[in-house]
């Protein structure tokens, strides 16, 4: 059994609360943010427990990867591809992470701004 960690991401990972899956593959899950920013808000996760983007390493570069890809296979799916959208990746306090496990934000359907607030 892999470990899914505390937080209420691992709970989703287990089915122990509800959400809104869109995307799944052996080792990454796809779900619908349950505060969306955007008409497209998911949230990208490993199943595997990683605290965040700061604690990653050498042995992550297959999970990362896969991250990335499966937020692009998302976008398509979401038909926000062409029109373009936004991958964040909050990290640490400052970076404005709330959940502690490692998470990708796919954000699309609208212009974005920048700089990000
Ligand atoms: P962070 O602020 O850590 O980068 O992003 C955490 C995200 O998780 C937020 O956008 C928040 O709305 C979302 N979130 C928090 N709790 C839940 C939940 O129980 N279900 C879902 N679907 N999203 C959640």
């Amino acid at each position: 059994m892999i470990d899914s960690g505390d937080t209420i991401f691992g709970k989703i990972i287990r089915k122990e609360i509800p959400a809104t899956i869109v995307y799944e593959t052996e080792n990454v899950l796809a779900f619908r943010d349950i505060s969306p920013v955007a008409p497209t808000h998911i949230v990208i996760i490993p199943k595997r427990f990683i605290k965040d983007l700061a604690s990653v390493g050498p042995a992550d570069k297959e999970i990362l990867g896969e991250l990335m890809l499966v937020a692009t296979e998302v976008a398509k799916r979401e038909n926000i591809e062409d029109k373009g959208y936004r991958i964040v990746i909050n990290t640490g306090k400052q970076g404005g992470q709330t959940v502690f496990h490692l998470h990708l934000h796919l954000i699309g359907g609208r212009a974005m701004d920048w700089p990000p607030g």
